[in-house]
């Protein structure tokens, strides 16, 4: 099969989160099961940097776009798969990230410049940019990408069009007058289209008109279809709910693996796992907290948004202080967030160490020396920290709600001893049962035993992306077949 991968990021080019990580890994994946799948990203300034060789291979005359926009071509860098770069200066050679500016704000001309990106895509979709080339199926994946299966949807000889929802909280929702301003066909303005409560949403265009919807996991595929998770489309997706499958992340683990993973000092495996004393003597060294032999050490990897739970582990810092545990955060994002960090760094100085800002090597290190993670997320999507934790024998402690549900085995007396216990879970979104959960952490922590069992058994897991590449590859030929 031929396939068109559409993304707004991909690792290692450019990166903002976990759907840079599937971006990166997934193609390559399929790729290796001998289908012909191109990957296609905006050529944002820092992945002209990033991308080396590169050729011009089309050009092309966008509608509503003044300039015209480039098609270039290379491969993405650490595999072989072939590479489309969207070049439009005017919209992604700037500084700052995909969708926000150096400080943090929204690119005002953001629907602007995904439309743009959504344009483009349709052009190589339908063969229309004259690289001879034309897909069986495009998989599009978030809001950037959602006007694709909306322009796809109208005619007979396009290819298919799948829709991965990665993150529903995100839905590129703009006023009348920008959509006004996009030059979209107006009977897009509906609800039976991509209006939603008096805005135009760039996500609907993708649920409501993609041939089949996935999205990270099992469990969040059940529950976006549930108010408490559907953020205002639950109906749309209940309704959907037979073109709709959840497939769980994979991880890649030539880069995730403790046993060859040259940005730690020390690798390990399941049989060397002393050496992660090392890595965590590291980690203290770097936030410059001191050595505390029994105290574990808790690690967080984290955008730092209300979606993560973060003010909950904030609100549980002086019980944890008290317990003689430490805490090594790396992340950025809501400013209030931050601070609060930084005043508990402050406050519980050989307790606490914050880092703000992205570091893909520390992430590493972090993963490498720690001894438990914590993710109390309010809702995730799948979750990629908690997997790579797993395979590094940090033991991670998770709200259980979508992909962390799925992937983290609660510790209890019966799966202890069935050696199935990889973690610890917690139902509630609450100061009170993160508190339970990691009270129980700790506890167990203190029982060499059982905790080298929930480690080893950690380690074991297998989250590589071969079965999950199988499943859309599965899936996309179902697709075809109609
Ligand atoms: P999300 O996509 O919601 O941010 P995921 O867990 O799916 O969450 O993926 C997050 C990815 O981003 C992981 O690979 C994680 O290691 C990485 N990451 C998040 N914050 C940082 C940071 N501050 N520095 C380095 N890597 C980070």
């Amino acid at each position: 099969m031929k396939i068109l991968f559409a993304s707004s990021e991909a690792h290692p080019l450019i990166k903002t989160g976990g759907l840079a990580d599937v971006s990166g890994s997934l193609p390559r994946a399929i790729l290796s099961q001998r289908q012909d799948i191109r990957l296609v990203i905006p050529a944002y300034r820092q992945v002209l940097e990033r991308a080396g060789n590169l050729a011009l291979a089309a050009y092309l005359k966008l509608d509503g776009v003044p300039n015209p926009v480039r098609i270039l071509s290379g491969r993405l860098p650490g595999g072989n798969v072939k590479l489309y770069l969207v070049d439009s200066p005017d919209h992604f050679d700037r500084a700052g990230n995909p969708y926000t500016t150096r400080a943090g704000n929204e690119w005002t001309d953001n629907a602007e410049r995904f439309a743009v990106f959504c344009r483009a895509i349709h052009a190589l979709a339908v063969n229309a940019a004259g690289l001879d080339w034309e897909p069986d199926v495009v998989h599009c994946n978030d809001w950037q990408t959602g006007l694709v299966p909306a322009m796809l949807a109208d005619s007979d000889t396009a290819p298919a069009s799948i829709f991965t929802i990665h993150n529903l909280a995100y839905q590129g929702q703009y006023d009348w007058k920008t959509f006004n301003a996009l030059g979209l066909p107006p009977e897009w303005w509906s609800m039976d289209a991509m209006e939603f409560h008096n805005s135009f949403s760039f996500i609907k265009g993708g649920l409501v008109f993609a041939d089949w919807l996935t999205t990270v996991s099992p469990t969040y595929a059940e529950e976006i279809c549930t108010s408490e998770f559907g953020c205002g489309l639950e109906g749309l997706l209940g309704h959907r709910r037979n073109k709709l499958t959840g497939i769980l992340n994979g991880i890649d683990y030539s880069e995730w693996n403790p046993g060859s993973d040259l940005l730690v000092p020390i690798q390990y495996n399941r049989r060397s796992l002393f050496h992660k004393r090392e890595n965590k003597h590291a980690i203290l060294e770097h936030f410059a907290l001191p050595r505390k032999e029994d105290a574990p050490l808790f690690i967080i990897i984290s955008r730092l948004v209300e979606q993560k739970g973060i003010d909950l582990v904030i609100d549980i810092l002086p019980y944890l202080v008290k317990q003689g545990a430490q805490l090594a955060v790396l992340g950025s994002g809501d400013k209030a967030i931050e601070t609060a960090l930084r005043k508990a760094a402050r406050e519980y100085r050989e307790h606490v160490g914050i880092q703000i800002g992205y570091d893909e090597t520390l992430a590493h290190l972090l993963e490498a020396g720690g001894d438990l993670l914590l993710m109390p997320s309010r809702f995730e999507p799948c979750g990629l920290n908690q997997i790579y934790s797993l395979r590094y024998g940090t033991v991670p402690v998770v709200r259980s709600t979508g992909g962390l549900a799925d992937t983290v085995v609660d510790t209890t007396p019966e799966t202890l001893e069935a050696k199935t216990a990889t973690g610890f879970c917690f139902q509630t979104a609450s100061t009170a049962a993160l508190w339970n959960a990691v009270q129980r952490a700790i506890k167990q922590y203190r029982e060499p035993e059982g905790w080298n069992r929930i480690i080893d058994t950690g380690m074991r897991q297998d989250f590589s992306w071969k079965r999950s590449a199988e499943r859309y590859i599965d899936l996309y030929r179902q697709v075809l077949d109609g």
